[in-house]
């Protein structure tokens, strides 16, 4: 990391071609939504009558999102990127989009690792076209295996299409294919093992979500957080478990002993792992958040939609990367909740 020590001494704080804050991180990691919309009206998230949604010509085109990304990629550092939403498959012809950011290369040369956090409610159908458009893979969202209680979190009977589209993911060869399951305690914590033992069933890595406070209803509470230490200590005792070596990925991993694969944790609330955050995110609407909790955003889309250059968009960007908070403040008194539910800004 010596190098970090220059860029700080930079009044703009980056060397040419990296996004770092006065923390010494590097962004490396793009969330793109491409809608605030969604099928689903999981209570965590969305009140059952739905959102105010961003009028649609308010939304970033395929074009606008993709210039965006061809400048985070070739000129910001970017190496990765995830397309989130609401639902990103609720909107049309995503596969084009998929198509457009997989012809990215970083300044190496290199391809763009391009991911997907979807609901899974359409994968059986979209599969293997958005795999065809260089999708590598995606991290699908299941918050129980009973079919009463999907559709009591999700107020959707959708499970067999989830099931089926996981399914469907493997078979693509979008792997790993990854299950994100938010534990709420009273609400999905008696099925721990029941993921855990899914997962190893079909062969695919489940991830245990720390309930964060990001629900539309506000009524999120540290009560309901179970948290990563408990969820490795519940599987632990089933399948016993091995750490595996921690990256910069939000994760931290477990390995099974038996070698039948892998689970992950994420302790948003319990462990924060802010240190580490190499990601950044656009909103649906043109919106820049530094991070998930941020209390500010940076406009993008009147400057893109005003003339503004490359370079212009690059110093915009580079300034408020380079003001990046350390983290967020989860628990502690000066906590204060944004302005906006996951669903507006993307997972
Ligand atoms: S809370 Fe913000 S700073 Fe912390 S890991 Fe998440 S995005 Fe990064």
């Amino acid at each position: 990391m010596t190098d970090t020590a220059a860029h700080v001494l930079d009044p703009v704080g980056t060397a040419q071609g990296a996004l770092v804050d006065t923390f010494g991180r590097t962004a490396k990691d793009l969330r793109i939504s491409v809608t605030d919309r969604c099928n689903f009206r999981c209570v965590y998230c969305m009140p059952a009558e739905g959102m105010e949604f961003v009028p649609r010509e308010e939304l970033l085109s395929y074009e606008e999102i993709s210039r965006l990304a061809r400048l985070f990629v070739e000129d910001l550092g970017i190496e990765s990127i995830r397309l989130t939403g609401g639902e990103p498959t609720v909107r049309r012809d995503l596969d084009r989009l998929v198509a457009m950011l997989a012809a990215l290369r970083t300044p190496a040369g290199d391809p763009v690792e391009i991911s997907l956090t979807t609901n899974g409610s359409a994968l059986t159908r979209l599969a293997g076209r958005l795999r065809d458009a260089g999708l590598s893979r995606v991290n699908v969202s299941l918050d129980s295996l009973k079919r009463e209680r999907f559709l009591a979190m999700t107020r959707r009977d959708a499970i067999d299409e989830v099931l089926a589209g996981i399914d469907a993911a493997v078979v693509a060869g979008l792997t790993p294919v990854k299950v994100n399951a938010v534990i709420v305690r009273g609400h999905n914590d008696d099925e721990i093992i029941d993921f855990a033992t899914y997962a190893r069933d079909r062969g695919v890595q489940i991830r245990f979500i720390e309930y964060m406070p990001l629900d539309a209803s506000g009524s999120w509470s540290l009560e309901q957080v179970v948290s990563a230490v408990e969820v490795v200590s519940a599987i632990n005792e089933v399948y016993p478990l091995e750490p595996v070596k921690h990256g910069a990925e939000p994760a931290t991993r477990w390995r099974y002993a038996d070698g039948l694969g892998e689970i992950g944790v994420i302790p948003s609330v319990t462990n924060p792992f802010c240190g580490d955050c190499d990601r950044v995110r656009l909103t649906a609407e043109g919106q820049f958040r530094t991070c998930l909790f941020a209390l500010d955003e940076l406009d993008l889309r009147h400057p893109l939609r005003s003339g503004a250059t490359d370079a212009d968009l690059a110093a915009l960007v580079t300034k408020a990367v380079w003001g990046k908070w350390a983290g967020h403040r989860i628990g502690r008194v000066d906590f204060i909740r944004p302005n906006r539910s996951m669903s507006q800004i993307g997972g």
